[in-house]
């Protein structure tokens, strides 16, 4: 059978190896990836791995006898360093060199750096070593003097944990709000609630001028006491071993509705790839689970042989206290939102349309209403605002 190699062992390079045995693949797998760690879940690090409520053998993906009975190697603790597109080979850090027939980069994305003075006191949190390090800081004490820069997902749902581990918390955002692009404004507004009723101050409207050893510095002139200093304000995708081999890139790797590059040998998939989404009318790069699991995925179906355009429905969940926000659809973009449910309860889900048309559905604390919602975009069946702004207006009604 033909061989390949996957450039980065992280949820979606882990998925790409299991789902080429699951469907049959029989050459040779190769995952290299340049962390210590055997493949694992992210989203946990901001969550119960950071309250020091699961272990890293609590996040791997697979035990490492899945890889040895599947025959999938995995070289961990290596990077790749160039990929020679003509030979087809990979050559590592330590210049050994492996050939493939198929080449799939699954090289995730780093966080930004923050742009200010001082950055060197600032902790970033994506891998686990990152979380080792953060939960050694906050071990065995209590009332720490935490600010984290950046009100998206990452820095919330950190927050959130460090706020249960008793510290002082401050949340700055620059944007006038938290999750200005993921989320509609009614429910950013109800997570910043919460987080302020929990006692985490929440700063929006105002960056950071620059940061101190034990001091955050405003750009509105406010000084923050910090012990500890934690950004989360995005991320650049992985893509320099890419570009350098002769592919487009341009905030990822480049590629088409079928997750290809120019180059039909070579896919890119996960937190790294851009790829053509007619739906959203260009391209676009996802950073979620599901994202990273269904490309892998498509392009194993690809290199066997059946290859399909990558359609799947875009999702996401994020835990914040006991808030259990998911979202089915990318609802970026909508000018109109239609709010059924209970917001005074806390349990709400909001339908975000653009026109008449349904971008996605965030649910508020309303697991029925995602799953519903999941199944009815699935289905390619459309709800109007009209329809959903009716009184009594129920989703699993509208899906029969
Ligand atoms: P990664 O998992 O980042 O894996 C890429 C791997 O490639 C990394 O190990 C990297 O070091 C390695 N690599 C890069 N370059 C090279 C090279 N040249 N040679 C060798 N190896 C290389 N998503 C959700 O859907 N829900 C959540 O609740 C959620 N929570 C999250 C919480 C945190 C703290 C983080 C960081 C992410 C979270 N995500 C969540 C996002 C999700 O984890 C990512 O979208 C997913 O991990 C992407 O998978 P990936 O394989 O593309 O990238």
């Amino acid at each position: 059978g033909e061989s390949v190699v996957v450039v980065g062992a992280g949820q979606a390079g882990c998925q790409v190896a299991v789902s080429l045995r699951e469907q049959g693949h029989r050459g040779s797998i190769t995952l290299v990836g340049d962390e210590q760690a055997a493949p694992y879940q992210r989203p946990p690090l901001t969550k119960a791995y950071l309250a020091g409520e699961t272990d890293l053998a609590g996040l791997v993906l697979r035990q490492d006898s899945y890889y040895a009975d599947h025959g999938i190697q995995v070289v961990t603790g290596e990077r790749v360093i160039g990929v020679d597109r003509s030979a087809r080979v990979v050559v590592l850090g330590c210049a050994r060199t492996i050939g493939y027939d198929h080449l799939v980069f699954a090289t995730g994305a780093r966080p930004r750096p923050l742009p200010v003075p001082g950055a060197e006191h600032v902790l970033n949190l994506r891998t686990v070593a990152d979380a080792d390090v953060i939960r050694q800081k906050l071990e065995g004490r209590t009332g720490l003097d935490v600010v984290v820069i950046g009100g998206g997902f990452i820095g919330l749902e950190f927050a959130a944990v460090v706020r249960k581990l008793r510290h002082e918390v401050t949340v700055v955002e620059t944007q006038p709000r938290v999750m200005q692009r993921a989320v509609s404004e009614a429910t950013a507004r109800h997570l910043t609630n919460r987080h302020r009723r929990e006692g985490v101050q929440v700063l929006t409207g105002t960056g950071v001028a620059a940061v101190r050893e034990g001091f955050v510095e405003l750009t509105d002139g406010t000084v923050l006491v910090a012990d500890l200093v934690v950004a989360g304000i995005g991320v650049i995708p992985n893509a320099e071993i890419a570009q350098r081999s002769g592919l487009a890139c341009d905030d990822g790797i480049v590629v088409d509705a079928h997750l290809r590059t120019v180059d039909p040998r070579v896919h890119a998939i996960g937190d790294c790839a851009r790829f053509a989404r007619p739906l959203s009318g260009g391209l676009v790069r996802l950073e979620s689970v599901q994202n990273a699991v269904d490309q892998a995925g498509c392009v194993a179906a690809a290199i066997l042989g059946s290859a399909e355009p990558y359609t799947a429905l875009p999702w996401f969940w994020s835990d914040q206290y006991d808030v259990k926000l998911q979202i089915a659809g990318l609802t970026d973009g909508h000018d109109r939102t239609v709010t059924v449910g209970d917001p005074a309860q806390g349990k709400f889900s909001v339908f975000c349309f653009r026109g008449d048309r349904l971008l996605g559905v965030e649910a508020y604390n309303r697991p029925v209403d995602f799953l519903m919602a999941r199944r009815l975009m699935d289905s390619g069946a459309t709800l109007t605002p009209e329809i959903v702004g009716r009184p009594g207006f129920d989703l699993r009604l509208s899906l029969q």
